[in-house]
Order: C-alpha cells, then structure tokens, then sequence
C-alpha cells in the first residue's frame, strides 16, 4: 500500500480512504481519476500536488485530498468528507445545508466571534468557529443576500464588504465560487483574520473541509490575535504541512537541525521529528507550535532556498 506502481511510464497512486477504509486508486497523470489537482511550490526537493479523489459506497460518496509527491507517492492526508448519494445542490439559499464535515468547528474564541464560509455553487455552509447562539445557516443566507445585492448595484465586483447584520458588524470576502464572512471581538485580529479568510477563498475547492488547517489558525490566533497575515494564508493554502518527509540523507539530518537552529530557533524543536518523518508540520503545530507558524514557515524555505534536502 502507499506506493506507486509502474506501468509502463504511468504512475498509480493507491490510498485507503480516510472514511471506510477502502483502497482508492488514481493516476496523478489522468484526469479521469480524480476530481481536482492542485500544485504547490516544492517542499524539500519534492514537487507537491493536492489530489481530490472520490469514490461511491451504496449510500455515499467520499472525497478524500491527499498530497503526492513528484513520482505520485503518496505523503498525507489533507481532508475527507462524505457526502450521501443522490443530493443535489438546489439553488434556492434556503436549502443551504451544515456541511457534513467529519470534525466540528469551534464554538469559543478570545478575539473572534464567528467564522463562516459559505459554498455558492453547491450551497453549503462550513462553519469554522460559531457560538451556539448563532444560526449558521440564517446567518449565511443574509449574507448572501448582501453579497448579492452589492454586486447587482455595483460595476466592479467588491471582494471586501463591511456591514451590520443583527447587532454585530460582519466583514465579509467574496470571490465567485465561496463567501467567508467573520465577526471580530477585537479589532487588533483583522489583519489575521483576512490573511486566513482570503486564504480560504484562495484554496479552490478545498476549504470547506480544512477543519485542521483553520482549527491549528484559531488556536494560534487565541494566543496572539497579532499572527502574521501571509503566514496564515499560506498555512490554508499550501498542503506541505500534511506531508511526511523522507530524505535520503539521514546521515546529514544532526547538522542541518544544528545548522538551520543556530538561525531559527524554533528548528531546535521541531525539525528533527519533522526530517525523522515521524511528524508533519500540521502534528508539529498542533503539538503546541500554533502560534509560531511564521518561523515554521521560514525554516521551510530556508532549507529550500539553500538546498539542504535536494
Ligand atoms: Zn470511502
């Protein structure tokens, strides 16, 4: 299993799927066995890509996204999600629907008080943090309705809009395919808060379901509502935090820790585990790294920029 097998010069990845089990097979290289495909920049002499592939039980379709590597090997799970057979968006808002994610969102934040995204092809609502007083999916439907009344008086479509919905005031991202909108206890975390909901908007047709990713943010942010923006961005966006690594030179992994730690401290911790292929970067920051994904991200491209893994 998890390995690639030649035919001819066609690679096929198989996996087990993350929700029953069953093993799943696709060929990184034909599209007729995924759904969608992502690249992302190279992750330690490895050239990523986020693969979405589903298959059908009688009563459900799963999706799983998992991360491959340059010869199709795979590296990690992102996401997974079902969805029953047979349901089709209906294009009325009232029909929108909590998504069926397999990890709930959170429900208490020192500095943030709701974040939402909303589908708007398929109609679905995910929510990412949302106090039980709240009704997500009233909530999203006027938000649609805002949206879509700005864009009907506007020429230029607007990918920012400020309002007051009920008692709160609402900031909201738009893009064509998904709406995030987000209420802020403290303005002090905006900045944060767009670096993540544009990264949301930026992730093509896998934000919906990256709970992990936005949990590891939300924590990260309750520390320090001050995170840095493009770091968060790139936390949502770039599935090398889901990857396990495999280096060919084990030998070399005490100096590059020593080497990269004498620069960025927080390499000292985690960079061994990390090269070990014990962790990934998301295990690491949900080990109580939160809060220092800028570092994270700069050790990664340090090692990268220098060449130290190939
Ligand atoms: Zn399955």
């Amino acid at each position: 299993m998890l390995k690639p097998s030649k035919s001819g010069t066609i690679l096929t990845t198989e996996f087990k799927c993350k929700i029953c089990g069953a093993p799943v097979r696709f060929n990184v290289d034909d599209p007729r066995t995924y759904e969608s495909k992502t690249s992302h920049s190279s992750y330690f002499g490895m050239q990523l890509t986020t693969v979405r592939v589903s298959h059908e039980t009688e009563t459900e379709r799963h999706y799983n996204a998992i991360v491959v590597d340059h010869e199709g090997i795979f590296r990690g799970y992102r996401d997974a999600y079902s969805e029953p057979l047979g349901s089709t968006g209906d294009e009325m808002y009232q029909s929108l629907a909590v998504h069926p994610n397999q990890e709930s969102g959170l429900t208490h934040h020192k500095y943030l008080k709701l974040l939402i995204l909303i589908d708007r092809q398929r109609f679905w609502v995910q929510t990412y943090l949302c106090p039980e007083e709240f009704r997500p999916t009233e909530l999203a439907r006027l938000v649609m309705e805002r949206v879509e009344e700005a864009e009907k008086v506007y020429e230029q479509a607007q990918d920012h809009i400020v309002l007051t919905l009920a008692d709160m005031e609402v900031q909201i991202w738009v893009s064509n395919d998904y709406v995030v909108f987000a209420s802020v206890k403290d303005s002090r975390i905006t900045p944060a808060i767009k670096g993540l909901a544009t990264g949301l908007l930026d992730d093509h047709g896998s934000s919906y379901t990256n709970q992990r990713a936005v949990k590891a943010a939300l924590r990260g942010l309750n520390d320090n509502p001050e995170l840095d923006p493009e770091a968060l961005h790139r936390l949502i966006t770039d599935s090398m935090i889901f990857t396990v690594v495999t280096t060919p030179y084990q030998e070399r992994i005490s100096k590059i820790v020593e080497r990269v730690g004498a620069r960025i401290p927080v390499a000292k911790t985690i960079l061994r585990p990390l090269l070990m292929g014990q962790s990934s970067l998301i295990d690491l920051i949900e080990d109580g790294h939160w809060s220092e994904i800028k570092e994270i991200f700069e050790m990664v491209d340090f090692i990268n920029r220098r060449g130290l893994l190939g």
